[in-house]
């Protein structure tokens, strides 16, 4: 063959596979769409085999429609040893089995009521919500003369029940009952001139009647969530933050401690107190180990470069800690990718300097060092078409997979908790948007206020509107670096890093002084690629920061991480629970879907007996003495998986 004839060939080879290889490179660059994954959580009357001693009871009442967030409250504040029910399916056979009973607020049939009334009466132990009148009667308490439209729980210092909680007003979010305390214990009041008990004990015959005067489920709903009156429905709405649905709600006096997490805590100090004549009522710790915060660093990061990304968790990995990034992805066109590609492939050679944007290799460094790297979408067209195409985006550029935490670019958000719903659908299970930033956090000559806005320092999953549980946990972020150093497209009035990383120690150490509380905080990336003196404040302000959380021995993690250990924790079983004879034997049964391990919190004292012996799979176990809200527990640590524990008591 020929010189000439050879180039024809190959001309001719060329011009029919460029189609072709063309073709095949489109295929495999298109990136993914959306995928479609389980956006509710399963009821509860589904998840929870059957455990005892505590039964909850939901009434799907539609107007106390979030009966089925009991549950979560249990979970949440560590209490698993419970089954779920609905009414339709109690019966007096089922009910007796369970020395401690809780029943969600809502309408009861004559039926129902006489069914409640007699397990109660009988040596029962029953926590009603907001009881109706024919519920109020049957349970021997007086109907409610009227109703507030909300307020406040105080709670009483010399109730031993109430001890250790908060004595400041909690708010209550949603319509009270004014009963009349009839020779009733009162445990916590309202704030109305009259003081009309909030919480109170009443015995009825051999057994107990605890009441509380609202539906606890659903103020602790509205409290996290914001108030559903002022969530702007439509997809192409004007922009609305997680922070605006609590309008008219921030006070920064309350704000200083988790309101709704102390009065969780008042429900399981009296779960505990009703169960203590059967047994001592088992609970889970809300860290890993002896943890008593958390620090979830964070970092919202523009299409910045891999050298911003390495500057930032280099800083993070000085105090042992780990990043999420949130990424936006640059959009690019097919001749954008391709060069890009051509860019990271020199890079990896050796041929050409370092690209802009990260490679898919450096991120895989990243996340081998334990950084997590999951998705910062703008929104600027509607919710889902947004979520669609930075998807796309991030997923073409080979920068997946994509974990299942988020945080949206400006904290945009649809509807009550609509926005929770469609990320749940795309396999998100733990948002940052609820966040602290906005005009409403501005305390005027005080400048910047940071506080349990959500009246929470604890991960939950989001409810719906109609009180179906998502399968996406809320976990707020308190502490935004937007109002601490200046930036070059931010008119932010800012008050400097030195008041910054004062504001974060003050929330760290509330946390550990019983404020329980995961802070989640983002620091920013777009300052490290800026020259010095943009950059060196954002520097000052995370090394001052986490250097204080460092030094008080909190972990400082991914979201990715947390949500595994917080899945984990919430699936974790107390099966074969067993009280003779002072000792009380009990399995564990957790999977090992995170690395860190659980701590188990075995009641200090059990009437006049004393804890004093905890043994781990045969093998004694040292505890710690560990209070929350007010009961005193030893906190037993352990590896993941699951452990036979046995605990002895003595007088
Ligand atoms: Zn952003």
């Amino acid at each position: 063959m020929n010189r000439r004839k050879f180039l024809k060939l190959a001309g001719l080879a060329v011009g029919l596979s460029i189609p072709a290889v063309s073709g095949i490179w489109w295929l495999s660059n298109r990136g993914e769409d959306l995928p479609s994954l389980d956006t509710y959580a399963r009821e509860p009357w589904q998840t929870s085999p059957a455990s005892e001693p505590v039964l909850v009871i939901i009434n799907e009442d539609p107007v106390h429609r979030f009966g089925r967030f009991l549950p979560e409250i249990l979970w949440a504040e560590g209490l698993n040893a419970f089954t779920t029910i609905r009414l339709v399916d109690a019966s007096s056979q089922l009910l007796d089995k369970y020395p401690c009973i809780l029943v969600s607020s809502g309408n009861f049939t004559s039926v129902e009521v006489e069914m409640l009334a007699n397990y109660a009466g009988s040596g029962g132990n029953l926590v009603v919500f907001q009881p109706d009148n024919n519920l109020s009667a049957g349970l021997g308490l007086r109907a409610a003369t009227g109703t507030i439209p909300e307020g406040s729980t105080i709670a009483d210092p010399q109730h031993p029940l109430a001890s250790g909680i908060k004595t400041l007003p909690l708010s209550v979010h949603v319509e009270a009952g004014l009963y009349p305390p009839d020779g009733a214990e009162v445990v916590a009041r309202l704030d109305d001139p009259e003081a009309h008990p909030a919480v109170f004990v009443k015995r009825l015959g051999s057994g107990l009647v605890v009441a509380w005067a609202y539906d606890l489920a659903m103020n602790i709903v509205l409290t996290r969530q914001g108030n559903p009156a002022l969530a702007t429905g439509a997809d192409n709405a004007p922009a609305q933050r997680p922070a605006d649905l609590f309008n008219g709600w921030i006070d920064f006096e309350r704000m200083r401690y988790p309101q709704a997490d102390e009065l969780q805590r008042l429900l399981a100090n009296i779960v505990t107190w009703l169960c203590e004549n059967t047994l001592p009522l088992l609970r889970l710790w809300y860290f890993p180990g002896a943890a008593r915060s958390l620090v979830l660093a964070t970092s919202d990061a523009h299409s910045n470069t891999f050298s911003a990304l390495q500057q930032i968790t280099g800083l993070v990995e000085q105090y042992s800690g780990k990043l999420s990034i949130y990424y936006t992805p640059p959009l690019t066109s097919d001749l954008g990718l391709l060069k890009l590609q051509g860019e990271n492939l020199g890079a990896d050679l050796g041929i050409l300097p370092s690209p802009y944007f990260p490679t898919p290799e450096q991120l895989a460094t990243l996340r081998s060092n334990g950084h997590e790297i999951s998705l910062h979408p703008f929104i600027d067209e509607t919710y889902i078409n947004s979520w669609r195409k930075y998807w796309n985006a991030f997923t073409r550029l080979n920068f997946g997979p994509i974990s299942q935490t988020v945080r949206t670019h400006n904290l945009e958000w649809r509807g009550w908790a609509d926005a929770a719903q469609i990320q749940a659908g795309f396999g998100i299970r733990m948002n940052t948007d609820y966040y602290t930033y906005g005009s409403m956090f501005y305390n005027g000559a005080n400048g910047w206020f940071y506080g349990h806005f959500t009246g929470s320092g604890l991960p939950m999953h989001f409810a719906d509107n109609d009180g179906r549980i998502l399968n996406i946990y809320q976990q707020v972020t308190q502490f935004g670096d937007e109002h601490f150093y200046p930036l070059p497209w931010s008119n932010d009035d800012v008050i400097g890093p030195a008041q910054g990383i004062d504001l974060f120690s003050k929330f760290i150490q509330s946390s550990l002084d019983g404020n329980y509380a995961a802070i989640a905080v983002n620091f920013h990336s777009d300052p490290y690629d800026l020259e010095d003196n943009w950059r060196q404040p954002a520097i000052d302000l995370l090394n001052g920061s986490l250097n204080t959380a460092y030094s008080l021995g909190v972990p400082i993690w991914t979201v990715q991480r947390w949500l595994d250990f917080t899945t984990m924790r919430q699936k974790t079983r107390f099966e074969a629970i067993q009280w003779q004879d002072k000792k009380l034997a009990f399995d564990v049964v957790s999977e090992k879907t995170s690395k860190d391990g659980l701590s188990v919190l075995i009641p200090q004292t059990n009437k006049l007996s004393e804890l004093r012996l905890v043994k781990v799979d045969g093998n004694p176990a040292t505890f710690e003495t560990w209070k929350v809200g007010g009961v005193n527990y030893g906190l037993v640590k352990l590896e993941t998986g699951s452990h036979h524990i046995e605990a002895g008591y003595f007088e």
